[in-house]
């Protein structure tokens, strides 16, 4: 839309010429009148709330059509529903006008109505979140363990402290709000006139400022480090799984809040066993009179060697369970179980005595 063709102005046009203007073209096609037309109405309505206001105007000029778009990413108006305004209006079936609350932040139109003020917060952004991967061998990420890692993020200037002052600097009144960290405006509209608010561009809303800007960290009050940060993994962590540390991401600027630090984990394979769930998987082999006669063996835990009875008749391919040797619940106390699954060792070479023996067992069909 073009707002200086709808109000029928220059560009070069003075606020005079374009109160003016909106007054005459509000006056003619306003919906209570004969031959009122709602639509050009809110337009004309749309056009003045923009044209009239310096920044809006300006920031109109610069961005034309895409206005909108610029200002619903985060432009730097206090109050997300004076744009909005013009658009709220509805036909009342009666003929006449009437608000749509419910297309409007209603803080923001009482905002707008009575002059109040919104909590305006001084410019302190929050830090960035930081993601990173971890290795774990097999029996880390069983038993848990403390670990040192190195990360560049940023940090609290140790020259300012995170103030982004530079020491020694005197702290003046900002010249352009007088100390008063907003700045108001006066806003003519047909309803009457309305005062705005908006933070002070200057000072940011702190009324004050620096006389000059840190110059370790050019007034951010951070800088980029390298920082040891010592992560607790705990026992029974699995693949993918995430740990999160509160506040260890990227500081915010002028001491802003900090992001977070999420650690995600990936387990190394370990050379002889497996892990499924709780519970771990190994294999232990056992021969062939072991199998048939039973016999009491020696099986490889994650902490050390345990025996295991072997019964007599036992099939190859059969899984012992080892309770309680496995992996510690995260979520309650207690853990899995080592499961051990036996395999009969198929000699590939005989001496010649066992080859005698297996002769006579053969014998014996066995
Ligand atoms: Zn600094
Ligand atoms: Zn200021």
């Amino acid at each position: 839309m073009d707002y200086y063709a709808i109000l029928d102005v220059s560009k070069n046009a003075s606020q005079e010429e374009i109160k003016k203007a909106f007054r005459k073209k509000a006056h003619q096609c306003h919906p209570d009148k004969p031959g009122g037309d709602e639509k050009k109405f809110k337009e004309i309505n749309e056009a003045y709330q923009v044209l009239s206001n310096s920044q809006k105007k300006a920031q109109y000029d610069q961005y034309g059509s895409t206005f909108e778009q610029a200002q619903s990413n985060g432009g730097s108006y206090g109050f997300g529903g004076f744009q909005d305004f013009s658009g709220a209006f509805r036909n009342s079936g009666r003929g006449g006008i009437e608000f749509n609350f419910e297309d409007l932040d209603l803080r923001d139109i009482f905002v707008f109505f009575f002059g109040g003020t919104k909590k305006q917060t001084t410019k302190k952004t929050q830090g960035n979140d930081i993601e990173i991967e971890m290795s774990l061998q097999f029996e880390e990420a069983i038993f848990g363990v403390k670990k040192q890692i190195e990360i560049n993020k940023f940090s609290v200037c140790s020259h300012c402290h995170g103030n982004a002052i530079e020491p020694g600097t005197k702290i003046i009144t900002c010249s352009t709000c007088h100390g008063k960290g907003q700045i108001q405006r006066i806003q003519s509209t047909i309803f009457g006139q309305f005062r705005t608010v908006d933070v002070c561009p200057d000072c940011q809303g702190e009324g004050k400022k620096a006389e000059k800007k840190c110059t370790e960290c050019n007034g951010q009050g951070r800088v980029r480090k390298i920082e040891k940060i010592e992560v607790e993994i705990p026992a029974g962590i699995d693949q993918g799984q995430t740990l999160k540390l509160s506040h260890q991401g990227d500081i915010g600027i002028k001491g802003g809040r900090s992001g977070d630090l999420y650690v995600t984990v990936r387990i190394l394979p370990h050379s002889k066993f497996k892990r499924k769930g709780n519970d771990i998987l190994s294999k232990a082999t056992i021969t062939f009179s072991q199998a048939v006669l039973g016999d009491k063996i020696e099986v490889e835990t994650l902490e050390g060697k345990v025996r295991l009875k072997i019964p007599a008749g036992t099939l190859s391919g059969k899984i012992f369970r080892l309770t309680d040797k496995g992996i510690p619940y995260l979520q309650h106390r207690g853990r899995g179980d080592q499961l051990v699954e036996v395999i009969i060792f198929i000699p590939q070479k005989l001496t010649k005595e066992q080859k005698k023996l297996l002769e006579e067992l053969k014998k014996q069909e066995m």
